[in-house]
């Protein structure tokens, strides 16, 4: 059982660096929980924060309601698996995973019970006797892993762990490090730069940037509703289109103009938007919310300047003059570059933000 609890955590680094600031965060047992965001945003920091291995500048940190702060890394019951893996080179797969128990004096029966029993979950039996040099990059993430899992802990830390394996390895272990939480249940935190990584694999995402969490909720609801035109940009791939836009009121309805084209607000937006008019809002749609309109009378008159076809959708990157606009769509029609198409955006699904 172990909650994670941050509340109004600050780190300032040398009286200097605000590496993160006043941070919020409630993880709950058996949760996994993405700390994402651009590097330095400050996800290893709070990540050493939990661990103990940095110093809480000010603010609570609380393991199962028990305040933490000035309990040593040791006793914490956390284990932490870094972007290096840190394996000792010297050392055997079955040394180093066996080393922290070791060091905390387990007997040898209990250490090798729960060695055997963690290379088995892993998958990593037959290696036990190479040493990390004999090991491919993600034999050796499975040995980091590996060594955190043996000190059976309350809470699992992971910094980046996939970050320095190939493309098609890092999919996969994706998939097992996802496996590995469900068959433990443990509380797990995890930092990355990927937003699909975030999106893959958390419960629960907090995306940071500059210190300042910007928004905590489910892959979906971010997804569905970033709270801001960075966590908009951010989550999703290709990224949400924005478009600088001006609103007005024509004939008692709202209406963005993006200059090149103009859209009605929906009637969900009207009342909060209303306070905008006339002043600039960034109008946000995601590539698959427009669908193309082949009478040539969609809202957005545009010119095909790419066109990628991936087999089951197609990328377009259009351009309406002002504007320039990526589209995913069904490979439903032919399109050639050059060509003029007209797309219909599906208002309902439309963002609206400040600029920044
Ligand atoms: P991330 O893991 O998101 O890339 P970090 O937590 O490593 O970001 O860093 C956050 C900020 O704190 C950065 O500006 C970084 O330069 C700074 N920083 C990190 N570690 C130290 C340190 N030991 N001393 C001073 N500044 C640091
Ligand atoms: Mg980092």
């Amino acid at each position: 059982m172990a909650t994670v609890e941050l509340k109004n955590i600050n780190k300032i680094y040398g009286g200097k660096v605000h590496a993160v600031k006043n941070a919020n965060i409630s993880i709950e047992d058996g949760e996994f929980v993405v700390l994402v965001g651009p590097s330095g945003c400050g996800k290893t920091t709070t990540l050493r924060m939990i661990a103990g291995l940095e110093d809480i500048t000010e603010g609570d940190l609380f393991i199962d309601g028990v305040r933490m702060n000035d309990v040593p890394p040791k006793d914490r019951d956390i284990a932490m698996v870094f972007q290096n893996y840190a394996l000792y080179p010297h050392m055997t797969v079955y040394d180093n995973m066996a080393f922290g128990l070791k060091i905390r004096k387990f007997p040898k029966e209990e250490i090798d019970e729960r060695v055997q029993k963690a290379a088995k979950i892993l998958d990593i039996e037959e290696l036990l006797n190479r040493k990390p040099k004999e090991l491919s990059g993600g034999q050796r993430q499975r040995v980091a892993v590996g060594r955190a899992i043996v000190r059976e802990p309350k809470v699992f830390l992971f910094d980046e762990p996939l970050s320095n394996l190939d493309a098609k390895l890092r999919v996969q272990m994706r998939a097992e490090l996802s496996a590995l939480h469900n068959r433990l249940g443990k509380t797990m935190i995890y930092v990355t730069h990927d937003q699909v990584e975030a999106m893959t694999m958390a419960d629960k995402i907090v995306v940071m940037r500059d210190g300042i969490i910007q928004q905590i909720g489910s892959p979906l609801h971010l997804y569905n509703n970033p709270a801001n035109l960075f966590v908009a940009g951010f989550i999703g791939s290709p990224p949400m289109n924005f478009l600088s836009s001006t609103l007005s009121e024509e004939n008692g309805r709202l209406v963005a103009d993006e200059g090149d084209f103009k859209v009605m607000v929906p009637a969900e937006f009207e009342s909060v938007l209303k306070e905008y008019v006339g002043k600039p809002v960034v109008f946000g749609i995601r590539p698959e919310d427009m669908e193309f309109d082949e009478s040539g009378k969609g809202e957005i008159q545009a010119t095909v300047d790419v066109v990628e076809p991936l087999g089951a959708e197609i990328h377009l990157y259009l351009s309406t003059g002002n504007n320039q606009i990526i589209v995913r769509t069904p490979p439903q029609h032919d399109f050639k570059v050059g060509e003029k198409v007209t797309f219909r955006p599906n208002l309902e699904r439309a963002h609206f933000f400040d600029p920044e």
